[in-house]
């Protein structure tokens, strides 16, 4: 069993913590708001005030953090937890962060011979309770070998999908293609509405036609389709639309450095955040179906 830090402990990462605790590992945990950490610790996790000191010692570290930013501050610039790591840990770092802020904490920690890996995930707060999340992987073999076993207790589908950054490349790839589907999901229910059909009826005509795609099938967003989904709760829970405008963002970046033509993906990150500015962004990204509402007009 490892020594484990991590770090991050918000929707993602506190179940992500606590499925390591209950694998056996020994899990020591850092969050920047104590109620976080408290929960994490209640399940069997141990803490320390010093992130440092969190850090010390560890086989593995996972990070579970916001954006870029917050990544490069932890491992290498405000906290510098690097300067405590020894050249044999294994840092997994989870967030969806441009690639360019992996690659680059990649590169300072490869200085300390210390082995990295970028490892965004999808499956949502509900992937992260029950393990069941997909690990888009960036990195070398050896390092990928390394973290696969800690990987598989947070996750059952484990993709190498190339070099550092590869990962991340991979993860806001499925999440644009995820936002169009979701907003072409949810126009098209919003169409049959207006025009009187039962959306409940043309969601399983849909599914079962050429129109069929996990946006419709799974995660319904017309509320009372499904139950256990966002929209049938207020669309509370789920993946925020910030989050999914951050995701997006960083979609068209890579889109204009690589310059690849994204239509669809630059139309989708202006409707999210249309949607955003109108007070949506704590809500599920599956919320974007209200702005389509005839009841709008
Ligand atoms: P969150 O805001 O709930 O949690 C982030 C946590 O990081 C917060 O508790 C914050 O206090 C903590 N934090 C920030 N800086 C820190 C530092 N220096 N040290 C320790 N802790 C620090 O976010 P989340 O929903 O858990 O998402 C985390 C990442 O996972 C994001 O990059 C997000 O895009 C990605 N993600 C989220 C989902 C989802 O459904 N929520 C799904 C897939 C991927």
């Amino acid at each position: 069993m490892a020594n484990i830090a991590f770090f991050g402990l918000g929707n993602m990462g506190a179940p992500m913590a606590i499925n390591l605790i209950q694998a056996g590992h020994s899990v020591k945990v850092f969050d920047l708001f104590p109620e976080a950490i408290d929960k994490v610790v209640k399940a069997g996790g141990s803490t320390c005030s010093d992130p440092k000191e969190v850090a010390r010692g560890a086989d593995i570290v996972v990070s579970m953090l916001p954006a870029g930013l917050h990544v490069k501050a932890l491992y290498i610039e405000d906290t510098a937890i690097i300067d405590v790591l020894s050249p044999e840990c294994l840092v997994i770092d989870s967030s969806t962060i441009d690639a360019e802020s992996a690659q680059y904490t990649a590169k300072c920690l490869a200085e300390k011979g210390i082995d990295f890996i970028d490892a965004p995930v999808s499956g949502g707060v509900a992937g992260a309770t029950a393990g069941t999340l997909s690990f888009m992987v960036g990195g070398s073999d050896s390092a990928f070998d390394k973290a696969k076993p800690i990987l598989e207790v947070m996750g059952k589908n484990i993709f190498h999908a190339g070099d550092v950054g590869a990962g991340q490349i991979a993860k806001v790839c499925n999440n644009m293609l995820l936002s169009v589907l979701m907003v072409g999901t949810s126009e098209a229910l919003q169409l049959g509405i207006a025009n009187g059909l039962e959306p409940a009826k043309l969601s399983e005509i849909m599914s079962k036609s050429s129109g069929s795609n996990w946006t419709l099938d799974v995660y319904n967003p017309c509320p009372d389709v499904m139950t256990g989904v966002p929209s049938s709760n207020n669309y509370e829970g789920g993946f925020m639309t910030n989050l999914m405008v951050k995701d997006l963002g960083l979609a068209l970046d890579t889109a204009v450095k690589s310059n690849a033509s994204t239509p669809m993906g630059a139309l989708t990150r202006n409707l999210y955040s249309l949607h955003q500015k109108a007070g949506n962004g704590t809500k599920d990204f599956s919320s974007i179906f209200t702005a389509f509402s005839q009841k709008n007009r």
